[in-house]
């Protein structure tokens, strides 16, 4: 069967979402994840953009083996050679060129003529084929472009080098029947198409993201390039999860097949959730928390006697666990471990033994520890942030009557040991007030969420928060069964993102 290559860019314009603020760390744990899952090739960022967002690419080129490490570049030499300068360590590299191509664009934003944008492309095509062989090629805004400039721009960089034509719906304005069409009409007017791979990049703008790549798709497009959860800039991208289970559900149609491993969908989706602070709604199709879950008792009788009535796609497929009570506090080191496994969790041995005695002492708190209760231990863990200050101690009264108090120690830099104590408006006022007379670093806090993390009035709650500095945003997440804790867990895992960022001056300011 003919495969449709993912393109993975969560990295990429899934980091461009308004306040996402991955660090080096976060970008290499969710790359390792793709991998895994058998994502063909990861768009790993922008390397000119920020040396932050080239340090990420840069880490990401050497440890990833087993997909195409791709980095983005505007069709400049300096872009080009960032780009390589990245990705060069890769065992498979890419350069990504891309230029504007609609009128709008090239007169109002570039202010260059079409001959103009046509003699970069291929110029800088020419430039990038010097560093390596796989180069791929977009004319921005293609959807609202002349076509007949698009087919003579892809003739001349098809002839200059490019081995993948990507076709982007940039601001998510096409229809699938004329996008479908626009992927023909390119077959169909490209002398030498069939000498690169045809790409479509759909934007979600009109809720068409993933209808509109499917149907390039079934035009004859055979790479696609999405995001996990959909993340992307405005309303985001087509979603490798729809992607790809569309392709496998309706295989009697499409008879296609991709590289992706399902069954790690789940887990990758939780995954970005966490590390961005964006939340999956939950009707989101394939990894929404109501996506398998039936509430009308036709369906649910339906269910019971023979699954496939009321379910198109198999829960266990696209990996969403199982959700019994599996843990507890008799659970031992090898059990944990493997359902740490199970739910694609690969950790290292310093880190496993910090995870497994927060899980002990959770279980002590819990009598039953879920699949859910895990992945809150796993999105709070500090494997991906530099603790500068720890909270060692709080203590916070409230009530109707009295001043909301608190009192927290920290553990700050070289051991030292600080103590504050704050009056505020409310429990988490007073926290965060207190917090901020020993960590004096000058933020807003711009959101904060309160979650349960499971049934039952022992749940965890999970807190996630997003605090500004300097224009740039950092997320916080901590979990605890009392929430005023998770609140001051999430305020310092914040406060430490900053400082790391601050420290090893690696804010993305993409
Ligand atoms: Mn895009």
């Amino acid at each position: 069967m003919e495969k449709v290559i993912i393109f993975d860019t969560t990295l990429r314009d899934g980091e461009q979402a308004a306040g996402s603020s991955l660090n080096v760390q976060e970008k290499l744990e969710i790359a390792r994840h793709l991998e895994r899952m058998g994502v063909d090739i990861i768009e790993a960022g922008f390397p000119i953009s920020s040396p932050g967002d080239f340090e990420a690419v840069r880490r990401i080129a050497c440890e990833i083996k087993q997909s195409t490490i791709c980095g983005l570049a505007r069709a400049v030499a300096a872009d080009i050679d960032a780009a390589w300068n990245a990705i060069e360590e890769a065992a498979q590299p890419r350069i990504h060129v891309f230029i504007s191509a609609s009128d709008i664009h090239l007169m109002h934003q570039l202010k260059k003529s079409r001959e103009q944008v046509h003699e970069m492309a291929v110029a800088m095509v020419v430039h990038a084929k010097k560093h390596t062989e796989d180069i791929e090629f977009s004319p921005m805004d293609a959807s609202r472009s002349n076509p007949e400039f698009i087919y003579q721009l892809l003739t001349d960089v098809i002839k200059a080098g490019a081995t993948t034509v990507n076709i982007p719906d940039t601001v998510g304005y096409a229809i699938p029947e004329e996008f479908g069409q626009l992927i023909k009409n390119i077959f169909e007017n490209v002398e030498n198409i069939h000498k690169a791979v045809v790409s479509v990049h759909c934007h979600n703008d009109l809720g068409l993201a993933v209808a509109n790549s499917l149907q390039a798709v079934q035009c004859g497009a055979r790479q696609v390039e999405c995001t996990v959860n959909g993340i992307g800039e405005r309303a985001g991208n087509a979603s490798l999860e729809e992607v790809v289970m569309a392709i496998a559900t309706r295989g009697d149609l499409f008879n296609l097949t991709t590289n992706i491993k399902t069954q790690q969908i789940y887990s990758a989706s939780r995954l970005v959730s966490e590390l961005t602070g964006f939340a999956v709604q939950a009707n989101k199709a394939i990894v929404g928390a109501n996506a398998f879950r039936h509430q009308s008792g036709i369906h649910q009788d339906g269910v019971i006697k023979l699954a496939s009535t009321y379910e198109i796609i198999d829960p266990r497929a696209v990996g969403v666990p199982a959700s019994s009570l599996v843990m507890g506090k008799l659970s031992g080191r090898h059990a944990f471990k493997e359902r740490l496994a199970e739910l694609g969790y690969g950790l290292s041995e310093a880190d496993f033994e910090r995870v497994f005695a927060a899980f002990k002492e959770l279980a002590d708190k819990k009598k039953e520890v879920t699949d859910r209760d895990i992945e809150s231990l796993m999105a709070e863990d500090k494997r991906t942030v530099t603790e500068y200050y720890h909270l060692e101690r709080i203590q916070v009264t409230c009530g109707d009557r009295g001043i909301p108090t608190a009192a927290v120690k920290l553990i700050g830099p070289n051991g030292k040991e600080l103590a504050d104590a704050a009056l505020g408006t409310g429990p988490v006022d007073a926290t965060y007030k207190a917090i901020n007379r020993l960590v004096k670093v000058p933020n807003v806090l711009t959101e904060f969420s309160v979650n349960s993390v499971t049934e039952g009035i022992d749940a965890i709650g999970e807190v996630l928060i997003r605090i500004e500095s300097d224009g740039v945003s950092y997320t916080g997440r901590g979990a605890d069964p009392d929430i005023v804790v998770a609140s001051a867990k999430a305020y310092m895992n914040a406060l430490n993102r900053l400082l790391s960022s601050k420290k090893q001056g690696t804010q993305d300011t993409s």
